[in-house]
């Protein structure tokens, strides 16, 4: 059975790329019938790792992933830690090491002044005297000294690493006897059972140490995929200064999960030229094994082009729902329905949607001055007090745009003399979906209010 899963640090909100690696993992096990599980690695205690939970829940939920069973907490994982480092130390794999603070200073400097990469220099490998006085040790493996790590990356093909360049003998366990970050990843992977991991490529120079672990305690490996990263349109790695990073956010800015999914499942991965993917089309086409190698580009037309995408096809309840969520209950309007579908056609974002709404269902308390001086003069003012009078029945828009055109024939006006003038005086600026259907939304009544008003 293939299980996946995601490993975030608690930072407090889910990252757009924290997301991705989710995504991809969340798709590999419930396409193959398997298993994705969520761990938050928050051992080094300093921020409040139910907050991290509540924050990766809330961005999972919006987007509609769901994991497997319950969350594991590392911090909650010390003894089962110390278990396997114990392990290793009566296996002869790992080993005390004494070395006081200013030794380790020392030698580093040493290494700076020979321009040699900084390393332990397995002075306690194995030391059998009497261990200093006042020293807690510290724990570390017995890593090889030569030759080289291969990783098989399903995305980057081999990978080898000399071990001279990249190893030593790495702590394992502080001398407070808290573990270190690589040795907990492979305790947790292994005993989770996980068969295959998904993470950014930033991870790559742990996993030479995760393998020399996986190895020292005999645990079979999982498949790797180290996923290239996400740049942002200068060429650096995306960050908060590129905009937005928080998932949630996203949500705040109007867009949907569905485009924020599809979009991400693109950043880094193909099938052919599509570009639309919901979710059945991902589980049906992702593989892990189809990740680019090469980084991507955050590009966010493209995702303003996708959220109009999924704005102008989900069904309407779902989209009215959603955007009850941006204070627009489309529901509670007789031509709501009409309205959103009139609205969908041309919104990027549901706070676009929400503003060109609010400008349609609620008459306008004050008018764009710009538009209210170039449309609204003697002469329109005249021919909306026209207009108005023979506006007694509610009309279909087809309705509306025959009663206007016998209108403009019979008193011999131009169109855009009455249409930007009614737009004005409809949704207080010259911009809207087209004047017939705002007509049908609002019916003659409504219209003649407006009219009136701003005639005053
Ligand atoms: N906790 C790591 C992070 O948030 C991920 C570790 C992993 O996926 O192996 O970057």
């Amino acid at each position: 059975m293939i299980v996946t899963r995601f490993a975030p640090s608690p930072t407090g909100y889910l990252h757009i790329g924290g997301l991705r690696t989710a995504l991809y993992s969340y798709l590999y096990a419930r396409a193959n019938g398997g298993k994705f599980l969520l761990r938050i690695e928050d051992t080094d205690l300093k921020r409040n790792s139910e907050e991290a939970t509540i924050a990766i829940r809330e961005a999972f939920d919006w987007c509609g992933l769901d994991y497997d069973g319950e969350v594991a907490y590392q911090s909650k994982r010390f003894d089962v830690y110390k278990e396997y480092v114990k392990k290793l130390l009566d296996e002869g794999k790992a080993y005390k090491c004494y070395m006081s603070k200013e030794e380790l200073d020392e030698l580093r400097a040493q290494q700076e002044a020979r321009k040699e990469r900084p390393k332990y220099d397995n002075r306690y490998r194995d030391f059998t005297g009497t261990p200093p006085a006042g020293i807690e040790p510290v724990i570390r493996i017995k890593a090889p000294m030569e030759g080289e790590i291969v990783i098989k990356d399903g995305i980057k093909g081999e990978v080898k690493f000399k071990v001279e360049d990249i190893l030593d003998d790495f702590i394992i366990a502080r001398s407070d006897g808290t573990p270190t970050y690589n040795f907990t990843v492979v305790i947790d992977d292994a005993l989770m059972g996980v068969t295959h991991v998904i993470r950014g490529d930033d991870h790559l120079s742990n996993t030479p140490k995760q393998i020399v672990l996986y190895d020292a305690l005999g645990f079979k490996k999982p498949e790797f995929f180290h996923v290239a990263m996400i740049n942002g349109e200068d060429g650096k790695k995306l960050s908060k200064r590129h905009g937005a990073t928080d998932v949630m956010e996203y949500k705040r800015m109007g867009y949907l999960p569905e485009a924020l999914l599809n979009f991400l499942v693109r950043l880094g991965w193909s099938h052919g030229d599509d570009e639309i993917f919901n979710m059945d089309d991902m589980l049906k086409f992702f593989d892990p094994h189809d990740i680019n190698k090469s980084s991507s580009t955050y590009n966010a037309q493209k995702l303003d082009w996708l959220n109009a995408h999924y704005i102008k096809t989900l069904p309407y309840e779902r989209l009215a729902k959603e955007m009850k969520e941006f204070g627009v209950d489309f529901n509670s309007h007789a031509k709501g329905e009409l309205l959103l579908n009139i609205l969908r056609e041309r919104s990027k974002t549901l706070i676009d949607m929400s503003k060109a709404a609010n400008s349609i269902i609620n008459a306008p308390t004050e008018y764009d001055q710009k538009a209210y001086d170039k449309f609204i003069t003697v002469q329109t003012k005249e021919i909306l007090t026209k207009f108005s009078e023979i506006l007694t029945l509610n009309l279909d828009a087809k309705g509306y745009e025959t009663l206007t055109n016998e209108f403009l024939q019979a008193n011999e006006v131009k169109l855009k003399d009455l249409a930007q003038a009614l737009r004005v005086a409809l949704t207080g600026n010259s911009v809207s979906p087209g004047i017939f259907e705002v007509l049908e939304v609002l019916g003659s009544t409504e219209t003649k209010n407006r009219i009136t008003k701003i005639l005053n």
